[in-house]
């Protein structure tokens, strides 16, 4: 799988085309996770936006390994019990993060 970053010529794309973006939030609207992470992966989603090229599929999305790390961290900055951020790591069938690191906007963070 190619995996390229968003080429300016394409900013022009909104986020609905963000398919499995779109399938987590409906998700985590169904797990009763706060509107505030919710908000998160909207977020997230639109400014890590990339393109990935999939059996002849162009799917425009961000990264899920880099999206389920930030959403776990915030997940524990805003308390949310074990059980909820257990039901958040299971959405998603990436490891979270890579290697104990995330990129978001082109910036580097740890996982914890
Ligand atoms: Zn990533």
């Amino acid at each position: 799988m190619a995996i390229k970053h968003l080429n300016p010529a394409f900013e022009s794309f909104s986020f609905p085309l963000a398919k499995s973006a779109k399938e987590l939030i409906s998700e985590s609207e169904k797990i009763g996770l706060p509107e505030e992470l919710i908000n998160e992966i909207r977020q997230f989603s639109e400014r890590n936006l990339m393109i990935f090229r999939v059996n002849n599929a162009v799917l425009y999305d961000c990264c899920p390994n880099c999206l389920k790390a930030h959403l776990l961290k915030k997940a524990k900055v805003l308390g949310l019990n074990a059980e909820l951020q257990e039901k958040i790591s299971r959405m998603f069938k990436s490891e979270s993060g890579h290697n104990g690191y995330y990129l978001d906007k082109n910036k580097i963070f740890g996982t914890e």
